[in-house]
């Protein structure tokens, strides 16, 4: 379906779970969310397969599973197993943190999850336990790589860049590409809810491709059949692919092609908006297939033109899902 600004809307990010077992710098306090939603506010498995069914009569036919950290919640691959089996939907794709990957990647693989993106912003264990507070880099590399022998293909690898934090890895990060299939995709850092976000951080993407490139060499143009808001390149020689999420310094919402679903049932139009329609109080209130499906088109129509017109969302990134 089309939004009011000719864009096609056909991908549907569900967070499913607002719990994480880290706590990155740049997503979550220290001491975690204080304001956990109990288990009965977060949308039931049932609730999300018939809010997709609903979407799949809209046009949704993507899906990405996203947290907090999902491969926390129970019966997640019993979950894609049954969300796989809706007609209509052709990819389904998980954001995770990678610290569960090893356990889970061949079963979610079978179940008929299509890929991941796994977020590492240091390839130093040290620095790794400084961003996340309390991970293991050797779990998550793990997971990574079990994720590209099962199948989960291609690994996804993305780096939220900090100036002053990691970005002396850039290089280091650029390099892996040259030697392993996999995206390492550079991000910026966007100010979301009370993140450590500060402008003495933010590193534009420019900035990060004029490190590589006058490090390593030339970026070579990698057009990607379906890329959303991501531009790729390769290294000259390199097995994989580097690419860069620029949401600060690029006009990425002209693509954007998505809504969200918080874990407590919130559908939002835009990730730098904080108007959201409750549809699990619409759902729960008995609502009829048509009713759901209104205000999915309302919140369709909602979606703003670009975020210059946003402000800083209120809520964290780990309860919107990234
Ligand atoms: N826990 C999973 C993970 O870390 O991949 C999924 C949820 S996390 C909120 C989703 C994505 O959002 C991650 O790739 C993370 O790096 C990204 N993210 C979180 N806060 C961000 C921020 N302030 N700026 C840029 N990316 C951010
Ligand atoms: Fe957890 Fe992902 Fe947020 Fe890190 S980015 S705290 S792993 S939800």
């Amino acid at each position: 379906m089309k939004d009011n600004f000719n864009r096609n809307i056909d991908y549907l990010r569900i967070s499913i779970i607002d719990r994480c077992n880290l706590r990155c710098i740049y997503c979550m306090p220290e001491e975690g969310i204080s304001n956990l939603l109990p288990h009965h506010e977060i949308l039931s498995y049932e609730e999300i397969l018939k809010i997709v069914e609903i979407g799949v009569d809209l046009g949704i036919t993507k899906i990405r599973i996203t947290g907090g950290e999902p491969l926390l919640r129970k019966g997640i691959v019993s979950f894609i197993e049954r969300l796989a089996k809706i007609e209509g939907i052709q990819d389904i794709g998980m954001t995770t943190n990678g610290v569960l990957l090893k356990k889970f990647a061949k079963d979610l693989y079978k179940a008929g999850l299509k890929r991941v993106n796994v977020s590492l912003d240091s390839l130093n264990q040290d620095k790794f336990r400084t961003i996340t507070r309390v991970g293991s880099i050797g779990e998550v590399l793990d997971g990574i790589e079990e994720a590209n022998k099962v199948g989960l293909k291609p690994v996804k690898v993305n780096v939220v860049v900090m100036k002053g934090i990691n970005d002396d890895e850039i290089e280091k990060f650029a390099l892996w590409s040259k030697e392993v299939e996999y995206q390492i995709r550079f991000i910026e850092f966007m100010p979301i809810g009370q993140n450590a976000w500060k402008k003495e951080l933010f590193m534009p993407k420019d900035e990060i491709k004029e490190k590589i490139e006058n490090k390593i060499g030339k970026l070579i143009p990698f057009q990607m059949k379906k890329s959303g808001p991501a531009e790729y390149f390769m290294l000259e020689g390199a097995k994989g692919i580097v690419g860069f999420i620029s949401p600060i310094t690029t006009h990425i919402c002209v693509r954007c092609n998505r809504l969200r679903l918080t874990a407590e049932g919130k559908l939002r139009p835009c990730l730098f908006s904080d108007r959201e329609l409750d549809l699990k109080r619409i759902l729960r209130s008995g609502a009829s297939t048509e009713e759901i499906k209104e205000t999915i088109i309302r919140t369709i129509h909602l979606k703003p033109q670009g975020m210059s017109e946003q402000s800083q969302p209120l809520r964290p990134m780990s309860t919107i899902g990234g």
